[in-house]
């Protein structure tokens, strides 16, 4: 079977910047990022240019136009230093795609419905072809928490999962006037979802103290999965929800 790429791809713009997957022959996580770009072209073009060392297999744009610039059987270079599950060489692992999107920096719109349908289109297909499990569909800032924030709180990874994609439970309810716990904050209440965001996959080490590397993983798991309030903070609606997305993996 051609493992190569995808039939839905509307137009080839091949980027130099691949080369093999190390220790892997295809992939076994997808990872969603937003550009950072003010458009699709500019992005495109940026992931073509040698210089720039950064790649990723697909860029959807805001039509629902989905280019493929590296095939899928090569190691891409979209996800960069990171960690999942024990995995630290993400780009070998995975498949990614850029969704056009001018990101938190440039206003941080919608994404659209027809980029949407288009991005749950890839996705089923990628994910049916190469066999990724649904824990395995992860935003950016899953595997560089800290580093990375896309595709950020605005993406619909309810939407996504509905459609059979990736991971979701329905968010345990937030209660506004609870503050929760921060950076700098030592409390069981950190030492529990620190231990569960550990066995959820996400890099952290267990402790009852927060430090700041620590609620950047916060954030991240509250940017995928508890949306409202991505503040970086451990609160009870952060600790129920993960409870229910281990209870269901
Ligand atoms: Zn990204």
């Amino acid at each position: 079977m051609d493992r190569a790429c995808s039939p839905l791809v509307h137009v080839l713009h091949p980027s130099p910047n691949f080369e093999p997957r190390r220790g892997k022959t295809q992939a076994d996580m997808l990872i969603l990022h937003y550009t950072g770009m003010m458009s699709a072209p500019r992005a495109i073009a940026w992931l073509a240019t040698p210089a720039s060392k950064v790649s990723s297999h697909y860029v959807i744009d805001e039509q629902g136009i989905i280019t493929q610039m590296v095939p899928e059987s090569a190691r891409a270079w979209h996800a960069g230093v990171g960690c999942w599950a024990g995995e630290t060489d993400i780009n070998s692992a995975s498949i990614g795609i850029e969704i056009q999107n001018p990101g938190h920096d440039l206003g941080y719109p919608e994404f659209g419905e027809a980029q949407m349908k288009a991005v749950i289109a890839l996705s089923q297909d990628i994910v049916a072809r190469n066999a990724i499990p649904a824990t395995r569909v992860l935003a950016h800032s899953d595997v560089s928490p800290g580093r990375k924030i896309d595709p950020g709180e605005k993406f619909d990874w309810a939407g996504l999962h509905a459609c059979g994609v990736g991971h979701w439970v329905a968010p345990a309810p937030l209660d506004e006037s609870e503050i929760g716990f921060g950076a700098g904050d030592c409390h069981p209440m950190i030492a529990k979802a620190t231990s569960l965001l550990a066995a959820y996959g996400y890099g952290i080490q267990p402790s009852d103290t927060l430090d700041a590397k620590g609620a950047a993983v916060v954030r991240s798991f509250q940017l995928h999965f508890r949306p409202a309030r991505p503040d970086g903070r451990v609160d009870r609606s952060t600790i129920a929800t993960l409870e229910a997305l281990l209870a269901a993996a």
